[in-house]
């Protein structure tokens, strides 16, 4: 059972008071309503997330940071009399109940005001009345209002709630569009005719629909006219108009309208599955340009280091190493074992061929999973350049032995005290294997094998602390794992030289700047992208990759069976929806501020985004698979597919499965 009382402190303290809400009566206010009374059902337990979320009617429960803000902004103190436009839910209603002396409250949808109604009622709350009408203009009968909220984006502030302001009273209001981005607005009433307006920063709503709002359509309503663009419409025509059609992915020309971006050192590409065959052609064929046209020498994939360095060494024309493992075999096993990704291992070993070892191709893992398979790589490497460190090294990762196999019981076991932990023993040998690199160029051991051994010491240690705080739960494990990921890519970078350039393999959720999502604004997580345009500012280029619909291989469950399922038509208030509307079946959207300030600018305004991983559940899409981004500040562009397919997973058993890839890949070995 979630325990909402604690959740709700925890949110006031790191969202609301923790971004600077300071007015007291406010932040007791937010402690005191339960918010999970005012979503839907199947949602409590996202209620304390701190993001806005999907309500009937198509409509959204506001951000609780931002009904914070507003309520602040405004003013308001006992016995006050307020008015809000666009009450939803009614949880902000509610929330300025507990500080107000009376609410008024108008929503325009009848199933909104009639669940609204029900909790008010079911909580007690009776300082507040409600009715359905279209609130732009204003509840004269009541007027004047000390303070006006309006919980939906207008064209201007509505000349009927200015009027209705007492003097002295607040107007809040979001005032713009989707393409200008919306502000949010104080308008105070100095006196009758005198009003001062203040701007209190950029904000995402929903479109105040009205007499002195927007139109149905999307348009401005007539009472409420400014010469201009008109909402809606001029999105979709942004989109319509920015969407450069791209070839097949197949046809040789493809990948040539990715050559915008190769002046960067790093370029990521992201992917909204881990299971869909269009991504894995798009990224081999864009890699591959940016490899044999642009300098690009290192693939750095979300797969686990020991793994690839399996990979790295076959594209490499070097002889397996005696006792490897067969790799990737923890679930989702399709994500690499599969024929796209066979085929670009194929294409860099023959890319590879007759070049010498400092002008090939490298692909690398960025991943800490296995831990197991870094040991062995540690130990195998110390075993012939060191057999003394080997012996010390032996001894020292004998502490996570029990673990070794199942790595996850070793973060419940820590949590006993009868155990002690590893950490000191890991960091240790991480520490003197890399204090040793000159000694053991010295004795001869190339540098990629260094590379391969200290990186695999830098896992085991990485994984040691993942593990143990795994149990702890929160966005800690995430930021340790995406931290880790991010010093990998930076290690490679360093150990190939000022001149390397690397592609990056990544889930959207990990290459697109978290900042700019759910992920960072809700849930304190980060990831690769982020780091990335921290890191390297410009030099970084970032790539999203959507789709519409179609099929995708995935499973129910974590460790469940593989299946083909169908990708449901995107939600109607998506990007993806956006792009299918508006865009060809194969485009990219270039949403660089330098390339095109209007759609960055459209396209800064959130959006929900779906994000499907290594599991897919339709039945529960919308909660388990949308979130809100803003897209253009998480990508530099959008690679766009409106109709994708699944991968071909390879067979698992060595019989027979790898078929169709070269006799030589090493899967299985
Ligand atoms: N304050 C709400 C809450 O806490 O749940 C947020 C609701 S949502 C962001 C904005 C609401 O404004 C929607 O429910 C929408 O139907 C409503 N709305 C839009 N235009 C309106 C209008 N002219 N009059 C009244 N409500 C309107």
């Amino acid at each position: 059972m979630a325990d909402h009382d604690a959740e709700r402190q925890r949110m006031v303290s790191v969202h609301i008071a923790g971004r600077g809400i300071r007015d007291r009566s406010v932040l007791e206010a937010m402690r005191t309503v339960p918010r999970e009374r005012f979503v839907d059902t199947g949602m409590q337990e996202f209620a304390y997330e701190d993001s806005p979320l999907p309500i009937d009617a198509g409509q959204t429960i506001s951000q609780p940071y931002i009904v914070a803000l507003m309520i602040e902004a405004a003013g308001i103190g006992p016995g006050d009399r307020v008015l809000e436009v666009g009450a939803g839910s009614g949880y902000a209603a509610a929330v300025v109940s507990r500080i107000a002396g009376h609410v008024h409250a108008i929503e325009r949808h009848a199933s909104l005001v009639e669940a609204a109604q029900a909790r008010f009622d079911a909580l007690g709350y009776d300082n507040i009345t409600l009715r359905v009408g279209d609130g732009s203009l204003g509840w004269p009968e009541f007027a004047p209002f000390d303070a006006i909220l309006v919980a939906a984006g207008a064209p201007a502030p509505p000349q009927a709630l200015r009027a209705q302001l007492a003097i002295g009273g607040r107007l809040v209001v979001p005032v713009g569009d989707s393409v200008l981005g919306e502000r949010l607005r104080r308008i105070t009433r100095i006196d009758d005719d005198r009003y001062q307006e203040d701007d209190l920063g950029g904000v995402s709503f929903v479109p105040l629909i009205g007499e002195q709002g927007w139109a149905e359509d999307g348009r401005r309503s007539a009472s409420n006219h400014v010469p201009g663009r008109s909402r809606g419409h001029s999105l979709a025509q942004l989109v319509a108009d920015a969407a450069e059609p791209l070839p097949y992915i197949d046809a040789p020309g493809f990948a040539e309208a990715f050559d915008r971006f190769a002046d960067a050192r790093v370029v990521l590409l992201g992917e909204c599955s881990h299971g869909t065959s269009q991504f894995y052609r798009a990224r081999a064929a864009i890699t591959r340009r940016l490899v044999e046209h642009h300098g690009f020498n290192l693939l750095a994939i979300e797969a686990d280091w020991p793994d690839v360095a399996v990979l790295n060494r076959h594209i490499r024309h070097q002889p397996p190493r005696t006792a490897a493992e067969p790799i990737f075999q923890r679930f989702p096993r399709w994500m690499w074992q599969n024929a796209e990704f066979a085929s670009m291992i194929g294409w860099l070993r023959s890319h590879n061929q007759g070049r010498d070892a400092a002008s090939q191709a490298g692909v690398y893992g960025l991943d800490l999973y296995n831990m197991h398979a870094s040991i062995a790589t540690v130990l195998a490497y110390l075993d012939q350049v060191d057999p003394d460190a080997a012996a010390t090294a032996r001894v020292r990762y004998g502490c996570l032995t029990p673990w070794q196999k199942d790595p996850a019981t070793y973060g419940r076991a820590v949590l006993d005290d009868r155990y002690r932990t590893c950490e000191q023993e890991v960091v240790r040998q991480c520490r003197d294997l890399l204090a040793r690199q000159v000694d053991y160029a010295r004795a001869g051991a190339d540098g990629e094998r260094f590379l391969d051994a200290a990186q695999s010491a830098r896992l085991v240690a990485a994984a040691e602390r993942y593990y143990r705080i795994m149990y702890y739960g929160g966005a800690d494990s995430w930021n340790l794992r995406d931290t880790h990921m991010f010093d990998t890519l930076c290690h490679l970078l360093e150990a190939h030289g000022a001149q390397s350039k690397a592609v990056v393999w990544a889930h959207n959720s990990h290459v697109g700047d978290a900042r700019h999502t759910d992920m960072g604004t809700a849930r304190g997580e980060l990831n690769i992208g982020q780091l990335c345009h921290e890191r390297f500012g410009d030099d970084a280029c970032l790539v999203g990759f959507g789709t519409h619909g179609g099929t995708v291989a995935a499973a129910h469950d974590w460790d469940g069976a593989m299946e083909i399922m169908n990708v449901r038509p995107s939600h109607r208030h998506s990007l993806e929806r956006l792009c299918h509307d508006n865009a060809p079946p194969r485009a990219l959207l270039d949403m660089r501020e330098s390339a095109n300030p209007a759609l960055h600018r459209a396209l800064r305004a959130a959006h929900l985004e779906r994000f499907i991983g290594v599991i897919y559940r339709p039945d529960t899409e919308l909660q388990s698979h949308y979130s809100e981004v803003s897209p253009s500040r998480q990508f530099d562009a959008y690679a766009w597919f409106d109709e994708t397919h699944a991968v071909a997973a390879l067979p698992v058993q060595a019989e027979g499965w790898d078929r169709g890839v070269p006799d030589t890949y090493p899967f299985g070995v």
